[in-house]
């Protein structure tokens, strides 16, 4: 039993609690005691490792704070959320994240009562994620700042903030990067390469391409940040911050510019520019020049970071703030400003206009002054949020119930056929639908559907999986599942318009799966009540007769019995299509070597002891692969690529019986150098003949080629400013393993002048000497999503 206490000792106790109390306050400690320097300083940065130490000292000062590892990195790094809230919210973060996840998925509500109790009882959850690109550094180092300031600021609209809303504070999703980079940063400091992007990708497979990631989940880093967002927390709000070119408007923020997708409800966008103005009107009222809306980036494309969230009913916001150096300040003359034209939605930099009403004119920019206006732009993200809660709660349960009922305009259903030429496709489809949160359901039974619209109905077998439409994600299962059809945008020149990123993606297709939309479907509530939700992947994979999930795919196809030894090219310059090479690679356990510059200059071509029998060339321009990083810039081991020493060797390598197998753009080395039989058909086209930023095309496969073997005689495959081969009738030393089809090659997405490319040779393959050459017109790995393609690329590395 306690001891009761005297009146005296509890005076003395609340004295000491107060005291403890103001002590605790007084001892949050500022990111300039931890770290020796401001966030945001010139020439100075926080590398992973300073960061994580930051916000696990902030944690433990601060009952504003909590920090929680969401996971590892590709190199190992600990991935970190900062939940940044009231002391009393941060005690039942359970309870906010429960009743949230509630309000994502309507089916859970019973009454209107119900409602307006979780409306009452929640808080927006507000996501702010900084540096996806890690050379975009500065808002990882504004993340300090900004936890700091919520941690310890007292004033009514900082209390407002954390009374209504729960920040999930992302200091990186990609803490390799910010390592690579700081370390890169730090240890040229004061030297020629100072202020320079690391002579490597900044994500181990992805580089910038981890935000072209959030449709296909291919990386760790990926499948936990979607984890978080849209298994657990699923916020009203997600911010992504970046920075562009050091040339350019001081800041882009939202409205973007067109086109639309179709499949974000229209709320959303009106949504997104109500944000991007608030931060625009506070930010001119702070006195920043150079704010820019409604230009640039256009929300079409569904595999960014910002653009992920409007497919869970939530409000991306994407900023972009020109960029220092690293973290070097820069001068920017009123030239180099004037010289910046042809950005979308934006004529000139120097002309006021509505969507750029105050140009800034030039000067000093150092990274500090973009700290200042992320912070800006956060506060006046968290602001709203605050203000209008209520309304960003009960909107967000409108657009997952609005999802909830099936109109005849669109399929009710997806089947995927247990039938699948390429099981382990099916199954990491089915992986990547869950991942993000999807509904895919095992069928029980045998049952009738239309598969097409407005026919008749067909019997289905029982054998396969169903991700019915009608569920909270709606849109996402449609936007992933339906072929894009990339509006027509000419500029007043009749050139193509370039989107901001790829215009086509869907799926299943391009990852080679036999999928069926279902229009109409017997007995469809039955249908559903009888097929049961997968919530193990090891059935899956079980059901197509795969290895376990925790197993590699090689295992099943073996993809390359004989063990060749293959050699793949990776310089200096951070090629993104050699670390998706590279990621292929890995992921169907094929190993392989790393032949660098010198190796090639040398002409040793060496795989484990031996001569390899392939190598790979990604896709790069020729100049990248033979001049490399500039020597006024990098040090000499970096500088300089494969030079005319390089392609001397590789011609003689193939000369005496090698192999090279070129990817795109990595190809028109060989074609001209080797002076080759094929040209690119498509090469000196304008942009009023031909263009194609990123479609899926159907291809024509010669099966009774070694290359083509097994492969089914069309296939999906994906064409991004690529390439389309004639071949001279003569030409008897090449062999056309795949064309583009004869007429009506665009499957999804956006091509201008497909006439250019139809019948023309996609993937051929060429005799030089002893060995030969074979050439991909596109991408056989593209962001690693093309799995369609992927036994091609198997197949010509066999010999
Ligand atoms: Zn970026």
């Amino acid at each position: 039993m306690a001891k009761r206490q005297s009146p005296k000792s509890i005076v003395l106790c609340l004295a000491m609690l107060a005291a403890f109390a103001a002590a605790a306050f007084a001892q949050v400690p500022s990111p300039n005691s931890v770290l020796g320097f401001t966030p945001g300083d010139d020439r100075k940065i926080a590398d992973w490792r300073q960061i994580v130490d930051y916000f696990q000292k902030l944690d433990a000062a601060s009952s504003r704070v909590k920090v929680e590892e969401i996971g590892r990195s590709t190199n190992g790094n600990p991935m970190i959320v900062a939940f940044i809230s009231d002391a009393r919210n941060i005690k039942k973060l359970d309870k906010y994240r429960q009743v949230n996840a509630r309000l994502a998925d309507p089916r859970t509500i019973a009454s209107e009562e119900e409602l307006a109790k979780l409306v009452e009882d929640g808080k927006t959850i507000v996501a702010i994620s900084c540096s996806i690109h890690s050379t975009e550094i500065v808002a990882s180092q504004m993340s300090m700042n900004l936890a700091y300031e919520l941690a310890t600021a007292n004033d009514p609209e900082t209390k407002e903030i954390l009374d209504n809303t729960i920040l999930l504070l992302i200091p990186s999703p990609n803490p390799d990067g910010i390592q690579i980079v700081a370390d890169w940063y730090k240890k040229t400091l004061g030297t020629k390469s100072e202020g320079t992007s690391p002579p490597e990708l900044y994500h181990h497979y992805a580089g910038h391409d981890d935000n072209r990631d959030w449709f296909m989940m291919n990386l760790v880093e990926t499948r936990a940040v979607t984890k978080l967002f849209w298994q657990q927390w699923f916020p009203e709000l997600v911010y992504d911050v970046h920075q562009q070119g050091q040339n350019s408007s001081r800041f882009i923020i939202p409205p973007f510019y067109d086109p639309i997708n179709p499949r974000i409800a229209p709320s959303l966008l009106r949504e997104v520019g109500l944000v991007g103005y608030k931060m625009a009107a506070d930010l001119e009222a702070r006195g920043i020049k150079g704010v820019a809306t409604n230009s640039t980036y256009d929300t079409w494309w569904h595999g960014g970071f910002r653009s992920a969230p409007y497919y869970h009913n939530s409000i991306g916001i994407l900023s972009e703030a020109a960029s220092v150096q690293l973290m070097t300040p820069v001068t920017v003359k009123l030239e180099d400003l004037q010289r910046s034209r042809g950005v979308r939605g934006l004529a000139d930099l120097t002309t006021p206009l509505t969507n750029y009403p105050d140009p800034w004119l030039g000067g000093e920019w150092h990274a500090s002054d973009i700290n200042r206006i992320e912070m800006i732009s956060s506060r006046a993200l968290l602001s709203l949020a605050a203000k209008y809660r209520e309304r960003y709660l009960r909107n967000f349960y409108d657009l997952g119930k609005a999802n909830l009922s099936s109109d005849h305009e669109n399929p009710s259903a997806f089947l995927i056929s247990a039938k699948q030429c390429r099981p382990e496709a099916a199954s990491r489809l089915i992986e990547i639908l869950r991942w993000q949160g999807i509904e895919v359901r095992k069928v029980g039974r045998e049952f009738a559907a239309s598969t097409a619209q407005g026919s008749s109905a067909n019997d289905l077998p029982k054998e396969g999986w169903l991700v019915f439409v009608d569920q909270p994600q709606s849109k996402n299962v449609l936007s992933l599942f339906e072929r894009q059809d990339y509006p027509h945008r000419l500029l007043p020149n009749g050139e193509a318009e370039v989107p901001y990123d790829v215009a086509g993606w869907t799926l299943p297709l391009q990852m080679g799966v036999n999928y069926s939309p279902l229009w109409r479907i017997a007995d469809v509530k039955e249908l559903r009540e009888s097929s049961k939700l997968v919530e193990h992947f090891n059935d899956v994979r079980g059901e197509l007769g795969l290895p376990r999930a925790n197993e590699p795919f090689a295992k099943i196809n073996d993809p390359l019995k004989t063990s060749p030894k293959i050699g793949l090219y990776r310089g200096y310059t951070g090629s993104m299509d050699e670390g998706w090479t590279r990621f292929v690679l890995d992921t169907f356990s094929i190993p392989f070597s790393r032949i660098s510059n010198e190796q090639m200059r040398k002409g040793k071509f060496d795989c484990g002891g031996e001569q390899c029998s392939s190598i790979i060339m990604p896709s790069d321009s020729p100049a990248s692969v033979v001049k490399g990083l500039p020597a006024s810039r990098y040090p000499e081991e970096f500088a300089g690529g494969i030079g005319d020493e390089g392609v001397e060797q590789l011609k003689k390598y193939v000369e005496d019986g090698g192999r090279i197998v070129c990817f795109d753009r990595g190809c028109d080395l060989f074609i001209d150098k080797f002076t080759l039989p094929v040209r690119d058909a498509l090469a000196g086209l304008k942009r009023d003949e031909f263009y194609d930023p990123g479609s899926i095309v159907k291809i024509d496969v010669n099966t009774r080629t070694k290359i083509g073997s097994g492969l089914p005689a069309e296939l999906a495959a994906y064409f991004a400013s690529s390439s389309a081969y004639d071949v001279p009738m003569d030409a008897s030393n090449v062999r056309v393993i795949a064309s583009y089809t004869k007429e009506d090659s665009l499957l999804s997405g956006w091509m201008l002048g497909e006439k250019y490319l139809n019948g023309k040779a996609a993937v051929v393959e060429i005799t030089y000497g002893k060995g030969s050459v074979v050439l991909f017109g596109f991408r056989p790995q593209h962001r690693g999503q093309s799995w369609a393609t992927f036994p091609l690329i198997f197949n010509a590395l066999e010999k």
